[in-house]
């Protein structure tokens, strides 16, 4: 059985890239926070197609957290290991910096930068050892241009994508890619507070993406044929910014 761990697979891009992810044959862990219910239907869309899974809830800022469920799991599957990783999960606490407290700056970049740091610290030696790992990133069109109002997760965004690259340098000889995916506006419950109508105006597609088209992209990199695909940021964004 060959492992892969999605942060944040209950709801949204992770939900599909879980069922993308089980649809090459990976036994999906599906990391959430605290939304069972939603886990626990990834969990079935990701047996519906036809592989297994299991839900491994754990807060990725919580480091002590992380490194109880990993090893509980290596524990228990000995001789095995998480072979992909997709560090997704994140959120938005929008403000104007004139206006950020301290709580909107260090909880947005400690769930995207420090849980990138968390999960993929205690995986990556399994991967050079067994010489064979991907890693992809969920960062953010943010992350590449910054976006007024988003100074925090701007910058959460923009330093995994820095990690992103000295990573991929580090782990390339032992066949580990480390790639970030940069979506633009994709229609999940983050950005069910955005004026869909009002926005999609400015993407020259002239729509919001799908958890599904962002769920391929994560796949080839994912697969065989990305292998000399490393340290880099791919945009899908329906052509917002290039
Ligand atoms: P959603 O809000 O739909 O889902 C967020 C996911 O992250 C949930 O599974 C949630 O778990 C999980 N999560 C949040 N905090 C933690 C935590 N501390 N520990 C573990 N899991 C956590 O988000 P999207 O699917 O829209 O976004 C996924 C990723 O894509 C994010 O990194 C986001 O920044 C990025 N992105 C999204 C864009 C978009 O337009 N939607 C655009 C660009 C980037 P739970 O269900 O338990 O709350």
């Amino acid at each position: 059985m060959k492992y892969a761990l999605v942060t944040g697979g209950s709801r949204g891009i992770g939900r599909a890239v879980s069922m993308q992810l089980a649809e090459m044959g990976y036994c999906v862990l599906i990391n959430y926070q605290s939304n069972q219910a939603e886990a626990l239907e990834t969990l079935r869309l990701v047996r519906e197609k036809g592989s297994d899974g299991e839900l491994m809830p754990f807060d990725v800022t919580n480091r002590e957290e992380v490194d109880s469920v990993l090893n509980k799991w290596m524990e228990a599957h000995p001789g095995e290991y998480i072979e992909v990783l997709i560090n997704n999960a994140g959120i938005r606490k929008d403000n104007l910096m004139l206006w950020m407290g301290g709580d909107e700056w260090n909880r947005v970049i400690d769930i995207s930068l420090n849980g990138f740091y968390n999960v993929t610290q205690p995986l990556l030696k399994n991967m050079l050892v067994k010489k064979f790992g991907r890693i992809v990133n969920m960062v953010s069109l943010s992350g590449l241009k910054g976006m007024p109002g988003q100074v925090n997760y701007s910058a959460a965004k923009g330093g995994m994508i820095a990690a992103t690259k000295a990573l991929a340098q580090e782990t390339a000889k032992k066949n580990v890619t480390v790639n970030a995916v940069a979506p633009g506006f994709i229609r999940t419950d983050m950005t069910q507070d955005l004026d869909e109508n009002e926005l999609k105006k400015q993407v020259p597609a002239g729509r919001f993406g799908t958890p599904e088209e962002v769920a391929a992209l994560v796949g080839f990199l994912v697969s065989p044929a990305a292998a000399y695909i490393t340290g880099e940021v791919i945009s899908i964004n329906g052509g917002l910014y290039t």
